[in-house]
């Protein structure tokens, strides 16, 4: 299998050991409630300067891995299924040329297969951050953006990183042997 949903996804995390438990803090649940008073599906970009959590790793060997994980859009539509799972649009990751993860409106990156067209551009030989930011003007050029937030972020074979947003804010963090630190992204508008 490639991907489950529903139904088979429940009873297959269940045979695999998982317990089924309600997730929902009191904070969310508050927060949904007073929403609920006005039911206005209209997302906010960068509540908390990010949404979707997104890993990119290289090894010493040069191997690359990637995840994200996300609880999908704040309020969205019963049914809607975001970028995240969507592989080559939240994620992908070629281990001969290079990974990328996007984060924000998912609708902007689904249609545009973002994280596949940021691999491809770097398999084609653009930067990491070339590519990020392509992918961004994809979206500019041909979607309707206004107030939303996309990032990307990818990695390369040799290690080199970059990353591009549509709005400002979007944050990411940099590890490598000789420590951590946070780097602010370019964005396309401020
Ligand atoms: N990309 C996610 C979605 O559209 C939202 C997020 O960044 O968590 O479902």
């Amino acid at each position: 299998h490639v991907m489950l949903t529903g139904e088979g996804v429940l009873k297959f995390a269940l045979e695999q050991g998982f317990e089924k438990e309600d997730l929902l803090t009191d904070k969310s649940k508050a927060s949904y409630e007073k929403w609920l008073e006005k039911s206005e599906y209209k997302p906010i970009p960068n509540i908390e300067l990010h949404d979707t959590i997104g890993i990119l790793a290289i090894d010493k060997k040069g191997n690359i891995s990637g995840a994200c994980t996300t609880s999908g859009l704040a309020y969205k539509m019963h049914g809607r299924v975001g970028d995240s799972p969507i592989i080559g649009a939240g994620l992908y990751v070629d281990n001969d040329y290079g990974a990328a993860v996007a984060t924000g409106m998912g609708e902007l990156v689904m249609r545009s297969v973002g994280s596949f067209l940021v691999v491809e551009l770097m398999r084609q030989g653009m930067s990491p951050a070339a590519a990020c930011k392509e992918a961004v003007m994809r979206i500019v050029r041909k979607q309707n953006f206004e107030e939303l937030q996309v990032g990307y972020l990818a990695i390369d074979k040799s290690g080199q990183i970059g990353a591009y947003s549509l709005t400002k804010g979007f944050l990411y963090t940099k590890t490598s042997e000789s420590g951590t630190e946070m780097v602010n992204s370019e964005y396309f508008k401020g």
